[in-house]
């Protein structure tokens, strides 16, 4: 029995801004980013974020799509509590691109994996259910969402098992979060549909599946419920079902013999958008795809494993690319970034973007090189250097100063609160002497050696009132 699965997939685009108005996309409570425009108020009229429409073209051309010459956007009619206007700002007849090829290693073979349409849309509101969907009493709704970026991505149903969708979905994540045009920490940063029928029956979609393993659980699930029909003779009918992760099983939401009629028109508020210009521009912008970055960084003497993570790490690549211009150690670098860097940019909260600049890593290596400071030691001063936000030297240089006022003040401390044993050694009994050491190396908590405390000791007792 042969599957075709098919999947349609939205990505939230990285943007500041929503795709029709100012209001920002980053939300800490509900509804608290919304304006008239993505609050759908009669007479408000929608601007489009040219940002979103680069992501989104960046996104085709990663996916070897031809770009429209002219696209325009349509109006979506349905009704639905998170919808305020009453329709949906999309594409319809003409997408942003379309006819693209996927070429991931799925399941261990490299696939041809077709792709319909790339296209640009406003995400609706989100409902909260207080419970479960069937059954909630109330939903409260949050505008925030209203308006936030999407672009969905329409593959021909070219999986033949559930673990190849999952795994195009792992390629198409770690692609896109390597082309930085979505942020990949962000909730909700990937939902799929996915459509599956069994040796050319009737086609069934499973709606609104997040992350990928779910796809994958959700497929095999629907496989499974398929081939028992098969085998009873049974056919199965065309219909929409959700997933249910907790049970395991899909469960009808509604059938239908056609397409719904969603009386798609033209969005009148929106100019067409020539689209030459923009495809030539993020075109000629685009960085190389990651499989020639890896091989690239590879040849440099990185191992894979390393390299792996420096290709794949938003943002890292161009990093290392402008270390290397400054250090010629590519594997070194290569291991630092891996590690250390990372270990302290996810610490701190941060992107490679916020991390300190390349040529103080490149410095920091260079003293590592030179001797100036050892390997345990660069350890520290790099954590420091991404928490104050200094340089190397600039770290190393507020240490050395620190210490040394310390010192000199662990030594007075400890002359001064131990009289007695100041006298004794004054009237010539040496194991007092050995006992103010002793107290040094307490209170420094062993950081000033003891040849130095004595140095200290007898230098600032003899120069002290007889
Ligand atoms: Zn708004």
């Amino acid at each position: 029995m042969k599957a075709m699965i098919g999947l349609e997939t939205h990505v939230q685009l990285r943007t500041a801004t929503k795709l029709f108005c100012g209001c920002t996309t980053v939300s800490r409570e509900p509804n608290d980013n919304v304006c008239p425009i993505c609050m759908g108020y009669p007479g408000s009229k929608p601007a489009l974020n040219r940002k979103a429409v680069e992501l989104g073209t960046q996104i085709a051309l990663a996916l070897n799509c031809r770009v429209a010459p002219e696209m325009w956007f349509s109006r979506k009619s349905y009704f639905y509590p998170d919808l305020p206007k009453g329709f949906q700002i999309t594409q319809y007849e003409v997408p942003l691109a379309s006819g693209g090829l996927a070429e991931p290693v799925l399941c261990g073979k490299k696939a041809g994996i077709r792709i319909r349409r790339v296209h640009v849309e406003e995400d609706p509101a989100k409902l909260e259910h207080e419970g479960d969907i069937m059954t909630a009493a109330r939903s409260l709704v949050d505008y925030s969402r209203s308006g936030i970026p999407l672009c969905e991505i329409v593959t021909e149903p070219d999986f033949e098992s559930p673990a190849q969708a999952r795994e195009y979905l792992e390629w198409l994540l770690s692609l896109l979060a390597y082309l930085e045009v979505i942020d990949p920490r962000a909730e909700g940063v990937m939902r799929s549909d996915a459509n599956i029928s069994l040796d050319g029956g009737e086609r069934v979609e499973i709606k609104n599946i997040t992350g990928t393993l779910m796809v994958e659980q959700a497929l095999k699930s629907e496989l499974n419920r398929q081939i028992g029909f098969a085998n009873l003779g049974k056919k199965v009918a065309r219909e929409t079902r959700l997933f249910d992760g907790a049970t395991g099983r899909t469960v009808t939401l509604r059938k239908k013999e056609e397409e719904e009629d969603y009386g798609y028109i033209f969005e009148p508020d929106l100019p067409i958008v020539g689209m030459d210009a923009i495809a030539e521009g993020v075109g000629k912008a685009m960085r190389e795809m990651p499989e020639v970055a890896l091989a690239r960084v590879e040849r440099l003497g990185v191992p894979r494993g390393l390299a792996h993570a420096v290709v794949y790490t938003p943002g890292m690549l161009a990093y290392f690319d402008e270390c290397s211009g400054g250090y010629g150690k590519p594997d070194e670098l290569a291991r630092w970034l891996a590690n250390d860097f990372l270990k302290c940019m996810h610490w701190n909260g941060l992107e490679v973007r916020d991390s300190p600049k390349p040529e103080l890593i490149v410095e920091l290596l260079g003293m590592i090189d030179s001797g100036e400071i050892n390997e345990r030691a660069a350890k520290d001063v790099i954590k420091e250097m991404f928490a104050k936000g200094k340089g190397a030297r600039e770290v190393m240089g507020a240490r050395a100063a620190g210490k040394g006022e310390s010192e000199g003040e662990v030594i007075s401390g400890v002359i001064r609160d131990n009289g007695k044993a100041v006298s004794d050694f004054k009237a010539g009994n040496a194991r007092a002497l050995q006992f103010l050491i002793g107290e040094v190396m307490k209170k420094s908590k062993a950081r000033i050696d003891p040849k130095r405390a004595r140095e200290m000791l007898v230098k600032q007792l003899n120069a002290g009132p007889g």
